[in-house]
């Protein structure tokens, strides 16, 4: 057996918000173009905290996010104040935009500002202590609050200051985001719907190892594309040319493989793949089917082929429970979008409870127009495997229990 972790976790929805200073750490870091939000995706999912919040007493709501990869230093492209002037128009109440992080002027500016204000801290990774996880930027962070809470799932497994640190100088509960989240995510692992069936692709193929392992055990089957399938299939001894693959896997998953022979789960590689030689919509294209699955010197693999997309579409199908990361092949050019787009419309015909996590399926999911199509679509990458892993994220560790 597995071990299970559960986590039963204080939410704002238990604790006296009343006249209390509220640190919300949330995850705004969306995609910016010419000084504007391109994608408020990620704000429009933290408004129901925000107006809990306030409407439960919270005497200020200071928000705390990242935004990119500043590296510890002022980045002026990074700032918030484009979220900042977002989030205001999605709430239709002013939003404080703070220049700084911590220090006696964001203080101040906290307490000059009226009971029900909302603030919004400048980008939290302006401060090196933020990736450091520095007891000075934690202690600076819980100075201005009296309570914090953790709506950022998709930075949960982050060890940071604003997700882990501050948590030690200052109570921590979870926010209604983070909440939906674990309980969705954790209802996949513990009373899944059946058949439950796990679809793999992408192309950082290292990172999702532990995830094969963990659905191995408990999934119906397990259906791959994009360079995971790819480096399953040059570890059992197909010639994938310049096909993106991960070779130095190909010891781990071989062993995999032999543990799917014995397991429960079917784990299934594509029994077709669409090459082509150059990485171009309208470059000619060649199907190749497995076996023999000899990809042209030069050629690369790019996209699960129609006969896989047919049979993948089928299990969908008669699924009871689908779990999606990563899509399954180069969607962003045409035509090697057509495995995913596959897949995805046989997940919007079917009855089967479909969740989805990562950055780029959820991408790819809206270039379909088919992003209502699923029931979950999860706000993490990296922190959405660990969690399926069945790995234990700090952020989410650290808020108090329930009792
Ligand atoms: P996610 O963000 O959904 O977890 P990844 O970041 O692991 O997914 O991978 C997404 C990327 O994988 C996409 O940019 C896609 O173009 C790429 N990809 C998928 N299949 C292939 C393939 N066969 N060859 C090269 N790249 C691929
Ligand atoms: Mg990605």
């Amino acid at each position: 057996m597995v071990k299970r972790l559960r986590y039963d976790k204080l939410t704002v929805e238990q604790v006296e918000l009343s006249g209390k200073r509220v640190l919300l750490r949330v995850d705004f870091n969306v995609p910016l173009k010419g000084g504007q939000v391109a994608d408020d995706t990620r704000i429009r999912l933290v408004l129901p905290t925000i107006q809990y919040l306030l409407a439960r007493g919270a005497s200020r709501v200071i928000i705390a996010s990242h935004l990119g990869r500043p590296g510890g230093k002022v980045v002026p492209e990074l700032s918030l104040h484009p979220v900042a002037r977002r989030l205001e128009t999605l709430l239709g109440q002013p939003v404080i935009p703070v220049d700084r992080v911590v220090g006696p002027a964001v203080k101040e500016a906290v307490t000059a500002a009226p009971p029900g204000s909302l603030l919004l801290l400048e980008n939290l990774r302006f401060e090196a202590g933020e990736e450091e996880n520095s007891p000075e930027l934690s202690k600076g962070l819980a100075e201005l609050a009296d309570l914090f809470v953790n709506d950022a799932f998709g930075a949960a497994h982050r060890a940071h200051a604003s997700t882990v640190g501050v948590a030690g100088y200052i109570p921590a509960v979870a926010g209604l985001l983070m909440e939906r989240e674990v309980k969705t995510l954790g209802r996949c692992l513990e009373n899944p719907g059946r058949p439950l069936v796990v679809v793999l692709g992408g192309a950082k193929i290292s990172d999702k190892l532990g995830v094969v392992n963990r659905f191995l055990t408990m999934a119906d089957y397990l259906l791959t594309g994009g360079g995971m399938a790819n480096t399953f299939l040059v570890a059992l001894g197909y010639e994938l040319a310049a096909s993106l693959a991960e070779p130095d896997l190909a010891a781990v998953a071989r062993e995999l493989w032999e543990h799917s022979r014995h397991s429960r789960c079917r784990l299934l590689l594509p029994v077709d793949l669409v090459a082509a030689r150059e990485l171009q919509s309208g470059s000619p294209t060649r199907v190749i089917t497995i076996p023999p699955g000899t990809v042209p010197a030069k050629w690369r693999a790019l996209d699960i082929g129609p006969a896989t997309t047919e049979e993948y579409a089928s299990i969908i199908a008669g699924a009871g429970m689908v779990i999606w990361n990563g899509p399954l092949g180069v969607f962003e050019t045409e035509p090697f979008h057509r495995g995913t787009e596959g897949v995805a419309r046989a997940i919007a015909d079917s009855k089967a409870y479909s969740v989805v996590g990562g950055g780029d399926i959820v991408a790819a999911l809206k270039k379909f127009n088919l992003s209502s199509q699923v029931d979950f679509t999860s706000t993490g990458g990296g922190a959405t495997l660990k969690f399926w892993e069945g790995r234990e994220l700090p952020g989410i560790a650290i808020l108090k229990d329930r009792h």
